[in-house]
């Protein structure tokens, strides 16, 4: 069994869309095994996206992250962190195949629905990052 942590950004959640793309989650057999809303703040995005904390396109990204509430969630499953980018589609939505959640729901390289952990590495950090122990029910 296997845990990733997925963000339900606010273009998905201003679209009223949150339903949608964890029905795509649930129906590719991965359960909801955490959630709660955040409205993310600087510090906390800052840490989530240290990786990219230096790019020029970082002040905009917090901006639209740190705009309305986002639905934070752990997902489980079977090689959930693979499968779960798979049903994403890539970071870019305008070159993210029909069928994927990006490439239907996205707008473009920078609001694009839904974040997912990319290692399973990462996906623990990032799980502990926005969940205490006893949140995570797996
Ligand atoms: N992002 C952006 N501009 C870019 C690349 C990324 O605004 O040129 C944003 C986008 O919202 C993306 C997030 O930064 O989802 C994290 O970037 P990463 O490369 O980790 O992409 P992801 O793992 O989300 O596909
Ligand atoms: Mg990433």
């Amino acid at each position: 069994m296997e845990k990733t942590l997925i963000i339900l950004k606010p273009d998905c959640m201003e679209k009223r869309l949150a339903g949608a793309v964890l029905d795509r989650f649930q129906k590719a057999g991965f359960d909801l095994v955490a959630a709660k809303l955040m409205h993310l703040k600087p510090t906390l995005l800052k840490e989530h996206y240290a990786h990219i904390a230096d790019r020029p396109f970082f002040p905009a990204l917090a901006t639209f992250m740190g705009k309305s509430p986002v639905l934070v969630a752990v997902l489980a499953g079977e090689n959930t962190v693979a499968r779960v980018r798979e049903l994403l589609g890539p970071t870019d939505s305008t070159k993210a195949p029909k069928g994927t959640i990006r490439g239907d729901y996205g707008t473009d390289v920078s609001v694009n629905i839904c974040h997912a952990s990319d290692s399973i590495e990462n996906a623990e950090i990032e799980i502990a990052r926005f969940f205490a122990p006893g949140e995570v029910f797996a």
